[in-house]
């Protein structure tokens, strides 16, 4: 698969599926790059951080799952492990506080 010009990762960026149904439970076990277009937000004591899993699978590789990543992954400013994560389908809706009018999406991850 070509990558994007802008791409220096090590799996390179997987492609965003052109539709895609939101699941209804955590997908665990599924490759990060099957949900290209979801994002983790993390709950740190120093604020909310934002991880798009097109990236994480960019980095990780694609086949890396959440029930691989999630125990992993640490603030970026502060390098603790946020204690609570959601995955969401819009990082827009959580920076108010609140869930987007129709929009928007999030699931507990932990
Ligand atoms: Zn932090």
């Amino acid at each position: 698969m070509p990558r994007d010009r802008d791409d220096d990762t090590r799996y390179s960026w997987p492609p965003l599926p052109g539709s895609y149904l939101l699941p209804a439970t955590v997908p665990w076990d599924d490759g990060l790059a099957e949900h290209a277009h979801l994002w983790l937000e993390g709950h740190c004591t120093c604020g909310r951080r934002l991880y798009p899993l097109r990236l994480l699978a960019a980095h990780v590789g694609w086949r890396q799952t959440l029930r691989d990543v999630v125990p992993r992954l640490r603030c970026q400013v502060c390098h603790e492990r946020p204690g609570e994560w959601w995955l969401i389908s819009d990082p827009a809706d959580g920076a108010t506080g609140r869930i987007a009018g129709g929009g928007g999406w999030r699931l507990r991850v932990r």
